[in-house]
């Protein structure tokens, strides 16, 4: 039997990382400040334009990575927790143990990954 619980700690615990990540980024960011669109004006410091580009794709990562844990937690609470959403076979206990937010196992996580990869 699987310790949900356990995992329900670990996963929470990793929310609370990644969003005070997303919350110390955007504090970082000379342009993150929501009311204010980026705006590219001549003189504009090239490496503090490279840093808001970082920053973006950074925190893109981290909202993905969010989002993850997110459905992982709602797996909890609905039960399925560890039966991947794509193929519905439970997922390694290894795998979880690396990454208590997957949602998906080894196999269909490659899949999805490849398939955004060539529609692009
Ligand atoms: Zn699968």
């Amino acid at each position: 039997m699987m310790d949900i619980k356990k995992f329900a700690v670990l996963i929470e615990r990793q929310r609370g990382t990644i969003l005070s990540k997303i919350k110390r980024l955007r504090r970082e960011d000379p342009f993150s400040t929501e009311d204010r669109a980026l705006i590219v004006e001549p003189g504009t410091d090239a490496a503090q334009l490279f840093g808001h580009e970082k920053t973006v794709v950074l925190e893109n990562q981290l909202k993905r990575d969010l989002k993850e844990i997110e459905k992982a937690l709602e797996k909890i609470k609905k039960g399925t927790y560890g039966i991947c959403e794509n193929c519905k076979e439970r997922i390694d206990a290894k795998r979880l143990d690396a990454k208590p937010a997957a949602i998906y196992c080894l196999k269909c996580e490659k899949e999805i990954e490849n398939g955004k990869k060539s529609k692009k």
